[in-house]
């Protein structure tokens, strides 16, 4: 009884947002609004997709690091920490030319100068 009484109440709040296609824009603008918009590879421009997915793996130049877990995942989400072993990243390469710059260099401090 109060089951499909909260389930009304609970369709009839969220009814705008049930559609699919909404959902998916609601998304991606909060990534865009949040962090990944103001990202951009410092030698090409690039910027990361929200499907973009970096490896933590053994790493040679210029990481050093050799305790590499395996995880694939999107690094800007996590400020180059891996969710699986915590290891933050100094360095993050660029899926695009390859590139490896600071993680931090990655973020565009000034939105409108470029
Ligand atoms: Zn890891
Ligand atoms: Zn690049």
């Amino acid at each position: 009884m109060y089951e499909v009484i909260i389930d009304t109440l609970l369709g009839m709040l969220f009814r705008k947002s049930s559609n699919r296609d909404e959902e998916f824009t609601a998304k991606k603008e909060k990534f865009v609004n949040g962090k990944l918009s103001i990202i951009r590879c410092p030698f090409c421009k690039w910027s990361p997709k929200e499907s973009s997915r970096w490896d933590c793996w053994d790493c040679d130049y210029p990481e050093y690091f050799y305790a590499g877990c395996g995880t694939q995942w999107n690094t800007f989400e996590t400020q180059g920490v891996c969710p699986t072993c915590s290891y933050k990243w100094k360095w993050t390469s660029c899926l695009q030319c390859g590139g490896w710059a600071k993680h931090e260099d990655w973020y565009v401090s000034d939105y409108g100068t470029e």
